[in-house]
């Protein structure tokens, strides 16, 4: 690190944590004023028992409560726009992000358009510079994670799709930090084993990518140590027996990955994100299996941080090879394929083109410690399917 140089840091999230905490929640938008939340969710999660608790917990407060949840898996503009105009239409006050990513964003995308019915909602494209274009007053704006992976409850940005092309928009603004996440460990005692499995491991990963990464951040280098500690100490305990315990302490994992990962992510992302796009596969188990190949490339550079990790966890080893062990062992314990042949994969030469390429367009390597070149993307996807 320069101590010379000079660096921005924002922690301000105002985060309500534990078993039971979902059921303040109708009181608190009522302190606040609220009358008429709009609860955004995706149309498995409205089936499911978190849904209920919450719309109970609402209307226990005599709140006027409504909901959405006409999204797709990776959400598009017309969900959001959707959205927008059924946010309008009943008359809610408050936005309530209610489940995992895909929710999450879609909430964020309705609470940054529904003030500003004159810009296109791709205006706000980060890449472009598009927070100047937010002007106007957010949405009261709450997150409630139904899953301990994405940490998306915490973040100010939301990825969204293009309908026709799929190019996936980052939009970002400080103004859509939640005014207060209720992280409940209560709400994923029903998540079943490989959805457990798969999102820890997403949380697990940003830890990880965030303490090697590039950026210059000690704040975020302690939350992703301890994250990743709690992460060895509990995932296996909350997947297998879905102890409670073990479920708190992976929630505190997930909060924690993605507060350390405004550091910056690498090269185990820009490989999982290509192979959900084109193979529609699950972030989390993505990355659990890129994971293992994005560490021994790493290794030449950050060797000395992945000790810091073997010891700070106390984990067995002195090396990143000891930790690749480790990871592989505990991907085998939660059920996780080993490799990328057994997932019964269109394995075709245009569709390995396709994922390095996408891989190489992906930003979150350029916070990887080391440069990644196609030439290095086709390497590793090739390794992770021949492992
Ligand atoms: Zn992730």
């Amino acid at each position: 690190m320069d101590w010379n140089g000079k660096y921005s840091y924002n922690f301000p999230t105002l985060v309500r944590f534990g078993a039971g905490v979902i059921q303040e929640l109708g009181i608190y938008l009522k302190e606040c004023g609220i009358k008429a939340p709009l609860i955004v969710t995706d149309p498995g999660l409205k089936e499911l028992p978190p849904f209920e608790s919450v719309q109970q917990v609402l209307k226990d407060a005599n709140l006027s409560v409504s909901s959405f949840c006409d999204i797709h898996k990776n959400p598009v503009k017309s969900d959001v726009q959707k959205g927008v105009d059924y946010y309008r239409q009943s008359k809610c006050d408050a936005i309530i992000g209610l489940g995992g990513g895909a929710s999450m964003d879609v909430a964020r995308a309705i609470a940054l358009w529904a003030n500003h019915p004159d810009n296109d909602l791709f205006d706000f494209d980060d890449a472009k510079g598009g927070d100047r274009f937010v002007i106007n007053e957010i949405p009261f704006f709450v997150t409630v994670p139904t899953t301990s992976g994405t940490g998306s409850e915490v973040g100010r940005s939301t990825v969204i799709s293009d309908d026709e092309t799929h190019a996936k928009k980052i939009l970002f603004a400080s103004s859509l930090m939640p005014r207060k996440v209720f992280a409940d460990p209560e709400l994923t005692y029903g998540l079943p084993p490989f959805v457990t499995a798969a999102t820890g491991l997403d949380a697990l990963t940003h830890n990880i990518e965030a303490f090697v990464s590039k950026g210059v951040s000690p704040m975020c280098d302690g939350i992703a140590l301890e994250g990743i500690r709690l992460v060895f100490d509990s995932l296996t305990e909350a997947t297998l027996n879905s102890d409670k315990v073990a479920r708190a302490k992976m929630q505190m994992a997930a909060l924690m990955g993605a507060t350390a990962f405004q550091k910056g992510l690498g090269v185990v992302h820009s490989l999982a994100h290509p192979l959900s796009t084109v193979f529609d596969m699950h972030h989390g188990l993505a990355n659990a299996i890129m994971l293992p190949h994005g560490i021994a490339y790493n290794s030449s550079t950050s060797e000395s941080r992945y000790k810091r990790i073997l010891k700070y966890a106390e984990l067995p080893g002195d090396s990143s090879q000891d930790l690749v062990k480790i990871i592989r062992e505990l991907n085998k314990k939660l059920g996780i394929p080993s490799s990328l042949s057994k997932l019964d994969l269109d394995w075709s030469e245009q569709n390995r083109e396709r994922l390095a390429s996408l891989a190489l367009e992906d930003v979150c390597h350029q916070c990887n410690p080391k440069k990644v070149g196609l030439s290095d993307f086709k390497q590793l996807y090739t390794r992770a399917y021949e492992s």
